[in-house]
């Protein structure tokens, strides 16, 4: 908790604030202290919820004045719960959510605590759109100076590859913008390693034409039959065009329709996939996806925006997860057999994998181009539990650590930093291999020696 210098210097950070600043004892105390993952429990000794960038400034000069730990806070998704902290000062920006579309430039401006589903509804308006993540009220913030993969990545990269520009409140509380005319360096470090430079209070993002209906579905089998279905997926994907990202997924159907009964209430595995090209072109480049007998094929012209949101309810605010990823070079039939196995394992219905397909614009990005690692990577994949009884947290945890173990042999060296769990400063240097984590702590030692931001996947300066 704040000692009592520093807790007189918070209440009276309200008197020149134009958001708000959230104590201990307020009535909004627990509703602004809450992220995403109920698993992050912490209690902060101020909450503030940023107006604009000069609350941006002042929260940061204060925090440096008081030591005060800081936690930054976008969209509150970190996995880990890095967007909250006990007894430091989280800096809120979800105020800040705005996002103005230039439709004749193709460029969206997004606040620094804007939301997936904002950039996408603005962008949609114009018949734009930036390659994001598949969760509406995921954060532009983290996810963007993480990585960014999502239904678009094979056809225009991570978000960050479209990044055009990030306004940048630093440590020592200055304004700073990067891109690639103006410290390009600190560009590169921001594109996937962003958390630790300083405040991102504003992304400019390149967009490109799509939908405003796109073709997607799932093609959903027994899981008996997931090691045919993987060679069919990968054999597809091989030949499949940008415009075509797919994934497959492994968990037990719920029990009733649109699931018929050969497979409702049953352990499953799910071709998904999304072509945002023009839907002629998409019917006929997504067939050799579904071209196995699937029991249930739900393909169909979809609303893209609608399809960007139709996983929010599922992973909404306030349950328990735990979560992580890897990049993996191929899908080898051993490890299948190893995600089938996992799911019979699992403690309840909510645990599953999933994996994406990346190669394309993704994997045309030159390794050394952004921080961002591992464009050599086939496949993105992540394993889930979703619970929401406290005392059910040490069988789901053990069954994601279990996950993880059983999957790592298949992985590639590096890893994507915003699939990382608790800080683990091993993890972290691996995730960017030694050559980049050199080059980003120098960078780290020129933009914030004293390691005021911490509250992420940490470069130790
Ligand atoms: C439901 C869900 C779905 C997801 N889907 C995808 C997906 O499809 N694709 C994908 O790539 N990832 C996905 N992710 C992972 C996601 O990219 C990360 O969890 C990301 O960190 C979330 O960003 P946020 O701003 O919401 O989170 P926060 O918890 O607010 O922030 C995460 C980290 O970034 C820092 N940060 C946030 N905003 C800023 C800022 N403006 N300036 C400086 N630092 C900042 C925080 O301090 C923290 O360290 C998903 C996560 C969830 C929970």
């Amino acid at each position: 908790m704040a000692d009592g210098r520093a807790g007189a210097a918070l209440r009276g950070l309200r008197g020149r604030f134009r958001g708000q600043v959230v104590l201990p004892g307020d009535p909004g105390y627990d509703r602004a202290r809450a992220v995403w993952n109920a698993t992050a429990d912490a209690h902060p000794a101020a909450v503030a919820r940023c107006a604009g960038v000069e609350d941006v400034v002042a929260a940061v000069r204060l925090a440096r004045e008081h030591d005060l730990l800081v936690a930054v806070r976008g969209g509150g998704h970190s996995y880990p719960g890095f967007s909250t902290c006990d007894g430091g000062l989280v800096i809120d920006l979800s105020p800040m959510a705005g996002v103005r579309v230039d439709p004749g430039r193709r460029l969206a401006t997004a606040a620094g605590g804007a939301l997936l589903g904002e950039l996408d509804r603005q962008a949609q308006a114009h018949g734009l759109a930036c390659p994001t993540g598949h969760v509406s009220h995921t954060g532009v913030g983290g996810l963007t100076l993480g990585g960014g993969v999502g239904r678009l990545t094979r056809r225009h990269g991570l978000t960050l590859d479209n990044l055009v520009a990030i306004e940048l409140v630093t440590a020592d509380g200055e304004r700073v913008r990067a891109a690639a005319d103006s410290e390009p360096e600190l560009f590169w470090g921001l594109r996937g390693a962003g958390a630790n430079f300083g405040i991102a209070t504003s992304f400019e993002l390149r967009l490109h034409p799509v939908g405003p209906r796109v073709l997607a579905g799932i093609a959903v089998y027994p899981i008996e039959r997931a090691r045919e279905v993987a060679a069919a997926f990968t054999a597809a994907m091989a030949a499949a065009p940008d415009e075509v990202t797919a994934g497959m997924g492994w968990f037990v159907a719920p029990p009733g329709p649109p699931f018929p009964p050969a497979v409702a209430g049953r352990p499953v595995v799910v071709v998904n996939a999304t072509h945002c090209g023009p839907l002629d072109a998409a019917e006929r480049d997504l067939a050799p996806l579904r071209a196995l007998g699937p029991a249930l094929d739900t393909f169909a012209p979809r609303s893209y925006l609608e399809l960007q949101a139709e996983s929010d309810d599922h992973y909404r605010w306030g349950k328990r997860y735990y979560w992580k990823g890897l990049l993996l070079e191929a899908l080898a039939a051993e490890a299948v057999d190893q995600i089938g196995a996992l799911l019979a394992a699992a403690p309840g219905p909510d645990c599953g994998v999933g994996l994406l397909s990346l190669g394309g614009a993704f994997g045309r990005v030159p390794e050394d181009a952004t921080a961002f690692s591992g464009r050599d990577a086939a496949l993105w994949l992540i394993t889930e539990a979703v619970w929401q009884d406290p005392a059910q947290d040490p069988a789901r945890v053990a069954w994601g650590r279990d996950a993880m173990a059983a999957l790592r042999p298949f992985a590639t060296s590096v890893n994507y930093v915003n699939d990382l769990g608790q800080l683990d400063q091993d993890a972290v240097r691996g995730a960017y291999g030694p050559a980049k984590y050199d080059r980003l702590v120098a960078l780290k030692r020129t933009w914030d020696p004293a390691n005021v931001f911490r509250r992420n996947q940490n470069i130790r300066p």
